[in-house]
């Protein structure tokens, strides 16, 4: 049986709904690939009553409490006094996180505040777990069967100090280095989910191998989880799928990223005009440090006019085929190409809706333009969904786009093609 760890997310935000606790999520799938299971998982407002409470509950099951939250300087911040009661273990001074938080807000050019002192105070015995990301050290007390695990609230910092400190210490208290489980990951990109779980049955797998979907739109995410090695099914899956469809098998891995990489190993750059997306495929592209290897920016017109005036798509078109058709995604992508020097220039025009429908272009209809020294091409596709997740999918499908070309991979097969 795996070995058994829960978690106690402090901060009233987590119980009035302001705030959904992600905290224990990021660490219930960080130990998915080991055998180590969060079994419980209980959030408490900042009181040292309910957090003693939890503790008595929590205990009762697992030896290691994980708690999140309540290590800032403020006075509604009792983990530390209520941990130190718990194990009646008196708050000692640290004078080398002292001297470590003074050194944070010097770097950040910040004024320390005396208030901050606090945080240089840990249970006796406890050691502390370094915060690279923000201020507050978090800390570990043991006492007999028992230890808590201290950390911030703010994800950014139990993140990193979860990844750097405390998997380790979990890894090495429960003796797990070598049983790490086997798993695989898919990250899909242009199937659906019930598409894709249809091909996933075909395959019987034995119930030895758990399979988990996670739709995460536009995206569907699929993991396999082993005793056994995977690399025999993870042949049968990319190729009941269809690789094509597979744009990483990496877990930490998004489209965003995976076409950045592209672009930069490829030495090409890439220029966009964008219409019904506003923005958003320029967002995306520049989400990752070193964007700027490969982008050179987006013109976002959105009349017709600006699209004539500014983009140069001819008036002909615009009366003739409208802004949404081929005719206009080519030219907006040969002509951002063209004004940009890029080599690459990838254009998205359509209608998400509520209104701009016309016959033979519903709600949901958008095209995209591509083009490269090789020519231009468009693709028109029907995606019909409320706006919001129109343009999402319209973005993702550019830059899908742009991926398969550089890996030479035939277009979206729910594209229609015109060159
Ligand atoms: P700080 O020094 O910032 O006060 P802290 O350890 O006291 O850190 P909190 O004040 O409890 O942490 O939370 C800091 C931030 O992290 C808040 O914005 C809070 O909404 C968020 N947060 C707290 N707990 C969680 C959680 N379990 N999941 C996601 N976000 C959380
Ligand atoms: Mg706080």
């Amino acid at each position: 049986m795996p070995a058994q760890i829960s978690t106690l997310t402090i901060g009233s935000e987590l119980l009035d709904g302001r705030v959904a606790d992600t905290n224990t999520i990021y660490i219930a799938q960080k130990l998915q690939d080991y055998s180590i299971e969060v079994n419980k998982r209980v959030s408490v407002v900042d009181s040292i009553n309910d957090i003693h409470r939890a503790f008595d509950y929590l205990f009762k099951d697992s030896e290691v409490v994980i708690v999140s939250g309540g290590l800032g300087p403020t006075s509604d911040d009792l983990t530390r006094e209520a941990v130190s009661l718990y194990f009646q273990k008196p708050l000692l001074f640290d004078q080398h996180l002292l001297d470590g938080l003074k050194a944070k807000y010097a770097a950040r050019k910040r004024v320390f505040d005396a208030v901050n002192e606090k945080q240089a105070y840990i249970p006796q015995g406890s050691s502390a777990v370094p915060n690279n990301v923000g201020a507050a050290p978090g800390f570990i007390t043991t006492s007999e069967k028992k230890t808590v695990i201290c950390l911030p609230g703010v994800p950014r910092e139990l993140h990193s100090m979860f990844d750097e400190t405390v998997l380790p210490y979990l890894l090495k208290k429960f003796d797990l280095g070598a049983e790490k489980q086997y798993r695989s990951f898919f990250k899909i990109f242009g199937l659906a989910e019930s598409v894709i779980g249809a091909r996933i049955e075909s395959l019987m797998l034995s119930d030895k191998i758990s399979v988990s979907y996670r739709a995460k739109f536009p995206e569907v995410h699929l993991s396999l989880k082993s005793l056994a090695p995977l690399d025999e099914i993870s042949a049968q899956v990319r190729s009941v799928i269809g690789a094509e469809f597979i744009y990483s098998e990496d877990r930490d891995a998004n489209l965003p990223r995976v076409v950045h990489d592209l672009l930069i190993a490829d030495k090409k750059t890439i220029a966009i005009a964008e219409s019904c997306t506003g923005g958003l495929i320029g967002k995306l592209l520049t989400e990752n440090d070193g964007a700027s290897q490969f982008y050179l920016g987006a013109l976002s017109p959105y009349s017709n006019e600006i699209k004539n005036k500014l983009l140069g798509v001819s008036a002909d078109t615009l009366s003739k085929h409208g802004a949404v058709s081929h005719q206009c995604a080519q030219e907006m992508a040969a002509n951002v190409r063209r004004m940009f020097h890029s080599s690459l220039g990838i254009s998205v025009s359509g209608i998400a809706g509520s209104s701009g429908a016309s016959s033979g272009k519903p709600v949901g209809t958008f095209f995209i333009g591509f083009s490269s020294e090789t020519g231009t091409r468009s693709y028109k596709f029907f995606f019909l969904s409320s706006r919001d997740l129109i343009r999402t999918y319209a973005g993702f499908k550019a830059l899908e786009v742009v991926r398969r070309a550089l890996k030479k991979l035939p277009p979206p097969p729910d594209g229609e093609v015109r060159d």
